[in-house]
């Protein structure tokens, strides 16, 4: 069936101008969806916080603060808007050009977006980048879920599954573009750690793994939180463990590629881990916790280990098999399942059912 060109309005999170790492995974998948829905014939308008680059795309900045991240907040903490705040001057952006789109995106794991979803004529999707955090917000995204069927798109059915809606919820897992990540048949010796340098990212238990094995560990990503990395070497003053910093996608690969295995060590629920896609792109077999997203894409034995979480015996063991895992499967399930058109394949079906099926009505 033919799939009209829809007019798309994307509108980014309000953490971070994109390009600086601090949204996380969003920054790629924002970029990810954008290249392939223009690929298909779709127009898509971007819009981000101040000083937002976005390779090829224009991006429409807008100025104001921006916003607390959810994961250094508590389950009870209130919803909170600062005095011009970035978040609320993106949503009155889109609320003024509506009418010029068929459909919005929200890329905000934030309330503001949610509720608006009534007080809007244009429909809005929301891909929701993280699994349940703050009491509010799970609210929000459940009477969303119910008002507005399919609107609420998800990583995974784990991520889902934190949610009293994960029924209502549409998994749309990710995608890269794979002609930018080399297949890298013979690596170095070293291990890798990729993402921001956060508590809930559980650096510490890679580092304690390389410290055990003799290892070297590289890391590569935003030291987001300074004091807690700061922490993690004091404590590990012997680790073989060298910071190589927050690389773009195309170095990142490069240097990921020649990597042994990625250590994905979340202490939190991980939504999917778009750093696990990218080393299987590679062909680099992932150790990584049992826990969230991690668990629909490591396929244990295959592709990569499963361990215990927070168990670095797990990790160690983990990495005295990596002989056993073929580097080829790693890249094979990577074009299976995480291409840009596979992707592009679920996310167009995701916004057809949403214009397709029906709207509410609104406002
Ligand atoms: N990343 C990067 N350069 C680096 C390290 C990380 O561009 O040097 C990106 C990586 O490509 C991924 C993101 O940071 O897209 C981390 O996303 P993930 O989904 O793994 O975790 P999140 O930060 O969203 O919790």
């Amino acid at each position: 069936m033919q799939i009209p060109a829809y007019k798309l309005l994307f509108i980014s999170t309000p953490v971070g101008a994109i390009g600086t790492g601090i949204g996380g995974g969003v920054e790629l998948t924002l970029f990810n969806i954008t290249q392939e829905m223009t690929r298909r014939g779709h127009k898509v308008e971007i819009v981000a916080p101040q000083g937002s680059v976005m390779q090829q795309f224009t991006v429409k900045e807008i100025a104001g603060k921006l916003q607390t991240p959810a994961q250094n907040q508590t389950r009870n903490s209130p919803i909170t808007m600062l005095k011009n705040s970035v978040l609320a001057n993106m949503w009155d952006y889109a609320r003024q050009v509506q009418a010029d789109y068929d459909l919005i995106v929200n890329f905000a794991y934030d309330w503001l977006p949610l509720y608006l979803t009534p007080f809007f004529n244009c429909p809005i999707a929301h891909f929701i980048s993280m699994g349940s955090l703050i009491d509010a917000i799970d609210q929000i995204i459940e009477s969303v879920a119910i008002e507005f069927p399919n609107t609420i798109g998800v990583y995974t059915q784990s991520q889902a599954d934190t949610f009293s809606c994960a029924e209502q919820c549409y998994c749309l897992l990710n995608g890269l573009d794979l002609s930018i990540y080399q297949f890298c048949p013979k690596p170095t010796q070293s291990l890798a750690w990729v993402g921001r340098i956060a508590p809930e990212k559980g650096l510490e238990d890679a580092v304690a793994a390389a410290e055990i094995t003799g290892i070297t560990l590289k890391i590569f990503g935003l030291k987001q939180d300074v004091s807690y990395w700061e922490k993690i070497c004091q404590e590990h003053p012997d680790a073989p463990i060298e910071y190589v910093g927050f690389l773009p996608t195309v170095e990142l690969q490069k240097e990921l590629g020649k990597c042994r295995a990625v250590l994905v060590t979340p202490r939190w629920i991980e939504a999917f881990g778009n750093v696990a896609i990218e080393a299987l792109a590679c062909g680099v077999p992932l150790i990584a916790y049992r826990r969230g997203g991690l668990t629909e894409i490591v396929q244990s034995g295959k592709t990569g280990f499963l361990v215990e979480p927070d168990s670095v015996q797990g990790l160690v063991e983990a990495i005295e098999h990596l002989d056993e895992i073929d580097r080829r499967a790693c890249r094979q399930q990577a074009e299976t399942l995480y291409s840009l058109e596979a992707m592009g394949d679920r996310t167009e079906a995701w916004f057809q059912k949403i214009l397709r099926i029906g709207y509410p009505e609104t406002a």
